[in-house]
């Protein structure tokens, strides 16, 4: 490709990206590029009038009234490894020797600008390209946290990010099926450059502020104090907002960030690292481009555009097909992806996925990662299939899904089935592994959970990998599993949409399995947590003979678990707990265990009924909704008080 050539797609796809909010390539493609010719242009000495990296972002859209900030904005300069980091660190120190820096998110959503006069919000407009955005005053009026008034009373422009967070862009997505949005960046960036400001309020976007440009009487002089200004303002500002002075605090800041990344609500591609005191970083000065007293430390992207090629259907526990697209292999988070899940048929249609055609693909909280959406048109239809693809029945559709009811002959779901009754959470049965089902059915014949009762030591000799031992280690820990507790035995016989929550939920309210099995929809949507899909699927469960047949057998076994209530006590009886950011001391799991032991009941999420909310570091949108209800909060210190640490 030729330099003219590079410059030419860079800024077809910077146009797409920033002007159309509309990225045809996903943001490692487009870096990959820019790197190649940012390296060109070093080499050869030539740099080309419009070559993006001359310039910030993209110019403002001719249908928005411009506005010219006050003072220039800029982008920041990325590195993507420790060592250029460091190399950056030097650099900064040779030239002002040994500094303070600051440490923050990098949110990946819009630039936002807001002006302030007397007090009173005048205006907000986007970064554009750096001299001129677009006025955006009343699209951003519309975003709650941002305040029509603070007590400073100069004027003053301060810079935000506009984000989505993920919650409520799935939230969005869910009750927009036929207009999803492709990710939470486009999302927010979509909403605020939008003439409409209905539809910005619609998408309930948040600003957390960062930086500020022009001001009047501004007296911060750091950016610590500069954060306090912007909370005593009432601003979103930085969830993480941390002082390093050497390169090694600052990469473990960035690792302990990069460890936590799947759990902040909202997208972050890197971490921004700061100067803190203003004047040093005058010393330093700008390019074009950036400041030289920041940069970006950029994590590997979570988002890639690949071909899809095909799709395979695998059916689940419960008959449920899941479609697995096949993917042209491409690197993600340093792992090669071939496959990734596509959810369901109607997801399928939704996000327009077509055979032969680019996808982008996402790193989810789940091993598989997901494809989130098309990202070019053309391509194969994909079909439905009619037939179970393991079984050949005839498939039933039930909303999205699509079913395979042949529950009781279907290979992969009686797999399914008996490796969940056997899992940690279930009944617990040391020794039989997936693979370990597989031979149990194949080779022993074992067709339900009923069976594996029946086993004896020497049935399990038979099999491959089985010495003495392991045999009678497998019966022994099968004999074990029927004092199963009955939360765990509820969650183990494998209902739709019943996890471990709402299986002990419904332990403690219904107490048997047999009373369970006669709840009616209207007694099970009353459980908290407990919507009318569940419920239907729980009340269908026992009308189903065959699963009436299993539990009878189990029964007969000496599996029958009741439910004791244990009168609550301790520090924390009779509270509902929410546990929110991460704890120094305890991870969430630990945390949940403690408080229960202490008598309490851990909660996911907050609402009027719980009582107590425990927030660690980095604590997001469940503490602020906690403060919102008045809801008492305390921090890792006094939980810890509270347990009689
Ligand atoms: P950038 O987004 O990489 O970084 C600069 C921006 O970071 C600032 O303008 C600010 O809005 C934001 N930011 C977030 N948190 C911040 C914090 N705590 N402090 C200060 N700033 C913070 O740079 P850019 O110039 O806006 O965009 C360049 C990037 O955009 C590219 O590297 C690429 O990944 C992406 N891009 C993608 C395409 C595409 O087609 N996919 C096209 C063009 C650009």
């Amino acid at each position: 490709m030729t330099m003219q050539e590079m410059v030419a797609k860079l800024n077809k796809w910077a146009y797409e990206y920033y002007v159309l909010d509309n990225p045809s390539v996903a943001d490692t493609e487009y870096d990959a590029l820019y790197d190649q010719l940012v390296l060109l242009e070093k080499q050869t000495g030539v740099i080309l009038p419009d070559s993006p990296t001359q310039r910030v972002g993209g110019d403002p859209l001719k249908n928005f009234v411009q506005h010219t900030h006050l003072k220039r904005l800029y982008s920041l300069d990325k590195v993507q490894s420790f060592g250029e980091l460091k190399d950056w660190v030097d650099k900064v120190v040779k030239a002002l020797g040994e500094v303070e820096f600051t440490v923050e998110l990098k949110y990946d959503g819009l630039t936002i600008n807001v002006t302030y006069r007397d007090g009173n919000f005048v205006g907000a407009s986007t970064r554009g390209n750096g001299v001129v955005g677009e006025d955006v005053t009343e699209q951003v009026k519309t975003i709650r946290t941002v305040p029509l008034s603070i007590p400073f009373k100069g004027v003053c422009e301060l810079q935000g990010e506009g984000i989505m967070r993920l919650s409520v862009l799935d939230k969005y997505n869910r009750s927009h099926p036929s207009d999803t949005l492709k990710n939470a960046r486009n999302a927010a960036a979509g909403a605020i450059r939008n003439l409409n400001p209905k539809t910005t309020a619609e998408r309930n976007l948040d600003v957390v502020f960062y930086s500020n440009g022009y001001e009047e009487g501004l007296t911060a002089t750091t950016q610590t104090q500069l954060v306090d200004f912007l909370k005593s303002c009432g601003m979103l500002t930085n969830y993480v907002f941390e002082k390093a002075r050497t390169f090694e605090e600052i990469r473990a800041i960035i690792e302990k960030i990069g460890a936590n990344r799947q759990n902040y609500d909202f997208l972050i591609d890197g971490v921004v690292i700061k100067v803190n005191d203003f004047a040093l970083r005058e010393e330093l000065g700008y390019t074009d481009k950036f400041p030289r007293w920041a940069v970006a430390y950029k994590f590997d992207a979570e988002q890639v555009t690949t071909e899809l090629l095909d799709v395979e259907w695998q059916v689940g526990r419960t008959g449920k097909l899941t479609p697995i697209g096949k993917l042209q292999a491409v690197e993600l988070c340093g792992a090669t992806i071939q496959r990734a899940t596509l959810n369901n048929f109607g997801d399928i249609t939704r996000k327009r996925l077509k055979k032969r055609a680019l996808v982008f693909v996402r790193r989810s909280n789940d091993v598989i990662p997901e494809v989130l959406g098309a990202a070019e048109e053309g391509g194969e239809e994909i079909s439905k299939p009619t037939l179970c693809p393991a079984c050949g029945s005839r498939l039933q559709e039930v909303g999205a899904h699509l079913y395979c009811v042949n529950a009781e002959h279907c290979r992969p779901q009686i797999v399914a089935r008996i490796t969940h009754y056997c899992s940690k959470n279930a009944c617990d049965i040391d020794g039989i592994s997936d693979k370990t089902v597989e031979l149990l059915v194949d080779k022993l014949g074992v067709k339900s959970v009923a069976d594996l009762y029946n086993l004896t030591v020497d049935d399990l000799l038979n099999l491959e990998g089985f010495k003495l031992k392991k045999a009678q280690n497998v019966v022994l820990a099968v004999e074990h599993s029927k004092k199963v507790q009955l939360a765990q035995f509820i969650f183990a016989l494998g209902l739709d949409n019943v996890g471990t929550v709402t299986a002990r939920d419904l332990a403690s309210r219904f107490g048997s399995v047999e009373n369970l099995s006669k709840a009616t929809a209207e007694q099970l949507t009353a459980i908290n947590g407990v919507g009318e899909v569940v419920a239907d699927g729980i009340v269908q469960f026992f009308n189903e003979t065959q699963n009436m047949e299993i539990i009878e057998r189990l029964r007969e076994i000496g599996i029958n678990p009741s439910y004791e209530h244990k009168v609550a006590t301790g520090a924390f009886a009779g509270k509902k707990v929410v546990l929110t950011g991460s704890l120094t001391n305890y991870t969430r799991g630990q945390a949940s265990k403690l408080i229960e032991e202490q008598g309490g009941e851990i909660a996911s999420s907050v609402s009027k009924t719980v009582n107590l909310v425990i927030a660690g570091a980095e604590a997001g949108s469940k503490l602020d909704k906690a403060r919102a209800l008045g809801i008492e909060v305390i921090d890792e210190a006094q939980f810890e008080e509270m347990l009689g640490k």
